[in-house]
């Protein structure tokens, strides 16, 4: 009932999320099609990575070092600005209620028009860091615009503001499917980039579990491969019945 907009005239777009590497597997050809149109691509990284090796005897400091360096070889292949870290552990992203707080501000300082994250509501996700992270990110889009939240953000020359849209990706909803065949290059030479987390023999068993998924978004999207995103706003976010099948 409630129009949506569209994801693609994005001009200012964060993208919040858990670990270096979510941000490539999830929504990196589309990041980089936005980027290639002029849009302006911020990521919000909320943990280190540092507990996501493979390779028992790194330490969690080495851990994370070689994960920052991956993200930041795998943001400049697909063309994004800047990357905050916020430091959250690995493993132990708190509540939503405690890392909403940094993200509230950054929306307020970045004033992105589209924030992409992961779903929160996806079916079967255990992994605590995926869904706090993503939950987290969705609240304070509900959030950012009130001005009665974080009143001292004001003092640090943050004013309250509203996103346009919010787009949630590895969604079991999706309404918004974008070809991504002009990206594809960029997708995979940026999921390489995570070389701790794809070593080849991984990588061959990853490749072609993320290939057959975007053949079959890109045929939604008269594409050979494509990405699926939910697309909202903040109203659809709240008092709603039938956004789940928006
Ligand atoms: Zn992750």
């Amino acid at each position: 009932m409630l129009p949506i907009p569209d994801l693609m005239e994005a001009r200012n777009v964060l993208v919040v999320a858990p670990h270096p590497d979510d941000a490539e597997i999830a929504a990196g050809g589309t990041i980089a099609l936005l980027a290639e149109k002029g849009a302006k691509i911020t990521y919000a990284m909320v943990t280190d990575g540092s507990r996501g090796g493979l390779q028992p005897g790194i330490s969690e400091a080495q851990m994370a070092s070689i994960r920052r360096a991956e993200q930041e070889q795998a943001g400049k292949v697909l063309g994004v600005a800047d990357i905050v870290w916020l430091g959250f552990q690995d493993t132990e992203v708190p509540q939503a209620e405690i890392v909403r707080e940094p993200l509230i501000s950054l929306i307020r300082e970045i004033q992105p028009d589209f924030v992409i994250t992961l779903d929160p509501w996806l079916p079967y996700e255990a992994h605590p860091d995926h869904r706090r992270t993503s939950m987290a990110a969705v609240e304070a889009c509900l959030f950012a615009g009130l001005p009665m939240i974080q009143p001292e953000d004001l003092e640090h020359g943050l004013a309250p503001w509203q996103v346009t849209g919010i787009a949630l990706a590895l969604s079991a909803k999706p309404n918004t499917f974008i070809g991504i065949d002009s990206s594809w290059d960029k997708k995979v030479q940026a999921l390489r980039c995570h070389k701790s987390q794809f070593p080849d023999p991984v990588w061959n068993m990853f490749y072609p579990m993320i290939l057959a998924k975007s053949e079959e978004y890109g045929r939604r999207a008269n594409a050979k491969t494509g990405e699926a995103f939910k697309v909202l706003t903040t109203t659809h976010l709240h008092v709603m019945p039938d956004t789940w099948q928006a």
